[in-house]
């Protein structure tokens, strides 16, 4: 009936305001969050499927002041609506690649970028900058993007990730089998490795279709001479089963967690304190 309806209305209305009001209030602190110090680099260890360490993913924490630790997922899409996140993945590069020249052993570090970011002002530029800024060296650097990037403005995402390509670093496609269209922009573009989604892993043990998909896509990476990383490995038993499918690395937390950097100090060849 027509009451139901309104009533449905009244109820939505003050959540929706409620809502909007809420995410005003975060963009609103996101703004000056770098200037406080708020945000802060996890990281995550990346490694071979025989267990050989290679490097670790940074991502990204804010620490709000009322609100706590707030999760990427919540205000990164709002960061991308209102255009901070170009200064904000500024200095989530600047931050991972001078936090990757200080280790001993020279791991890679692995950069997600925002879509967003290849829009908006000269990524190629910035990424040398950095790069020279903090001396590490180009070899090191892995940049994960998802396919987002490409489907804005196709020719100019592949213009950008080819200049970016010819200063060293690496293109990795994240979320692979996520979106639409990944197969083409496979083909269109040269990516370095491919990320299969953690949904797939997560659902390995009870469902055969994403065992089937995992099992393609390595062999359609493979047969495109591309290693292969799974993401979200938490269990021994999803571990064995990429092994058998020939899987070449692993990210997850049964390797470990995101974790402040110093939580690693072993493995990037710090020696333990006293
Ligand atoms: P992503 O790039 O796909 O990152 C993987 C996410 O899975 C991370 O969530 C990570 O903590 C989580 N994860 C890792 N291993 C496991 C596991 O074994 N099980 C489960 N359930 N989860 C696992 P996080 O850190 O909350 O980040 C979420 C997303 O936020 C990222 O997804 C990425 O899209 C975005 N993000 C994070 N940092 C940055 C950044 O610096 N820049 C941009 N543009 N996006 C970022
Ligand atoms: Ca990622
Ligand atoms: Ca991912
Ligand atoms: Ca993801």
């Amino acid at each position: 009936s027509k009451e139901d309806g309104r009533g449905t209305i009244r109820f939505f209305e003050p959540e929706m305001d409620k809502r909007l009001r809420e995410r005003h209030a975060i963009q609103q602190d996101l703004q000056s969050a770098i200037a406080r110090g708020e945000l802060e680099l996890y990281y995550q260890p990346q490694a071979t499927i025989g267990g050989g360490i290679i490097g670790f993913e940074a991502l990204l924490r804010w620490h709000h002041p009322s609100r706590g630790l707030i999760p990427p997922m919540t205000f990164i899409p709002i960061a991308e609506e209102s255009g901070l996140i170009v200064r904000i993945g500024e200095w989530v590069l600047r931050e991972a690649c001078r936090e990757a020249a200080t280790w001993p052993i020279p791991l890679q570090v692995a950069v997600n970028l925002s879509p967003v970011q290849f829009r908006h002002g000269d990524l190629q530029a910035l990424v040398h900058t950095v790069l020279l800024e903090s001396g590490l060296a180009a070899g090191r650097l892995e940049l994960e993007i998802t396919e987002g990037v490409l489907i804005a403005d196709f020719g100019r995402a592949v213009s950008v990730l080819r200049r970016l390509k010819a200063l060293g670093v690496r293109i990795a496609m994240d979320d692979f089998g996520t979106g639409y269209s990944s197969l083409s922009y496979l083909q269109a573009f040269p990516f370095d490795k491919i990320k299969i989604d953690q949904s797939f892993i997560s659902n390995l043990e009870h469902n055969h279709q994403s065992a089937a998909i995992v099992r393609a896509v390595v062999s359609l990476a493979h047969g495109l001479g591309l290693p292969v990383i799974a993401e979200g490995v938490e269990s021994s038993a999803q571990l064995e089963f990429l092994t058998r499918e020939t899987v070449d690395e692993v990210q997850g937390y049964l390797l470990g967690r995101p974790y402040p950097i110093k939580h690693y100090a072993g493995m990037i060849g710090h020696q333990p304190d006293a």
